[in-house]
């Protein structure tokens, strides 16, 4: 595993989950984001591909987040929704800082070949 988070926080002001990696870096995630991401089978269907965004209808809270063993997090939503397990390198590969985008950016580039059979059901 690359790294982990030291410190997790909900800034119900700012509507952000703030973590802090043990590596020191810091992602703070919009909750509407995280919620849209949501990888259980629920929101994302059961195709192998990679997780899509699924924007929340409404606007969503952090209720409770707690660690699930020592490999992610488990968010329970305003909306009820208690499922999504949030493993931490795909906590970390969301982090919407400038810097991680610019990453995955590149590294999304350097691999165009091979997509457009994703396929979707809905
Ligand atoms: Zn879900
Ligand atoms: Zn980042």
């Amino acid at each position: 595993m690359a790294t982990w988070p030291t410190e997790v926080r909900r800034d119900h002001e700012a509507r952000l989950l703030r973590v802090l990696w043990q590596d020191g870096h810091r992602s703070d995630y919009e909750y509407d984001v995280l919620r849209g991401y949501c990888p259980c089978a629920m929101c994302q269907g059961h195709n192998a591909g990679p997780l899509r965004f699924q924007p929340p209808p409404r606007p969503v809270t952090a209720q409770t987040v707690s660690q699930v063993g020592n490999y992610a997090l488990s968010i329970a939503w305003s909306d009820g929704h208690w499922t999504g397990i949030y493993r931490f390198d795909f906590l970390r590969s969301l982090c919407p800082c400038e810097e991680c985008r610019e990453r995955a950016a590149s590294a999304a580039s350097a691999r165009t070949e091979g997509k457009g059979s994703s396929g979707r059901s809905r």
